[in-house]
């Protein structure tokens, strides 16, 4: 414990947690990482127009989640039945419920299932190819970024597993950013290594 309290590259706040909390074991990086997640969170939010980072996350992993390429909006799900009796769930730009200030947004509908297609998709692309991005990663975990460095490694490490058969929610909250929306149809997904991949729809 004494070793924490003479660190002064902690913020008060951390080192107030940790002489309080003798029952708590997590390492210095894992703190700042959790810092820095707080600040990145809250700094998305503001980017996006939305007042929550995640909501039930189990029924909607997407949500906040679905980026608009025009306006920057998160998307909204919306959930109805045709006439034939078949579910449907769409998303479309957030911006078209708010009435805040900014302008009505005209971008595209998608459907539920294109994002968790291009999850698994871009997913296994990244698993297959590992070799590829070892440079990336190697330089993120050697890099300044405290957060990059964290969740390089959790990329790495889910990485390690092999690629998926289905859409699997726990492994999407632990490395996928965002996806971005854009009104020609392409769909840009990014992953917290930074990682980018693009693909066109019709
Ligand atoms: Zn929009």
């Amino acid at each position: 414990m004494k070793k924490y309290q003479k660190s002064k590259t902690l913020p008060q706040s951390v080192k107030y947690h940790i002489k309080r909390d003798h029952e708590a074991i997590i390492d210095v990086a894992t703190w700042e990482a959790v810092q820095a997640e707080i600040e990145r969170r809250a700094q998305y939010c503001k980017d996006h127009f939305t007042n929550a980072y995640s909501q039930k996350t189990e029924t909607n992993p997407f949500y906040a989640k679905i980026i608009c390429g025009n306006c920057g909006s998160t998307y909204s799900r919306v959930k109805y039945t045709t006439r034939a009796g078949t579910a449907i769930t769409k998303w479309r730009c957030g911006s078209c419920n708010k009435a805040n200030g900014h302008k009505i947004c005209s971008n595209r509908y998608v459907l539920d299932e294109t994002f968790t297609k291009l999850f698994v998709m871009s997913w296994n692309e990244m698993v297959d190819y590992q070799p590829d991005y070892q440079e990336r990663w190697q330089e993120n975990i050697r890099g300044d970024d405290v957060l990059l460095r964290y969740k390089t490694r959790l990329v790495m490490q889910h990485a390690a597993v092999g690629p998926i058969k289905e859409f699997d929610l726990k492994l999407m909250l632990a490395v996928m950013d965002h996806i971005t929306v854009f009104e020609d149809g392409r769909l840009q997904i990014k992953f917290y290594d930074g990682t980018e991949f693009e693909e066109e729809t019709e």
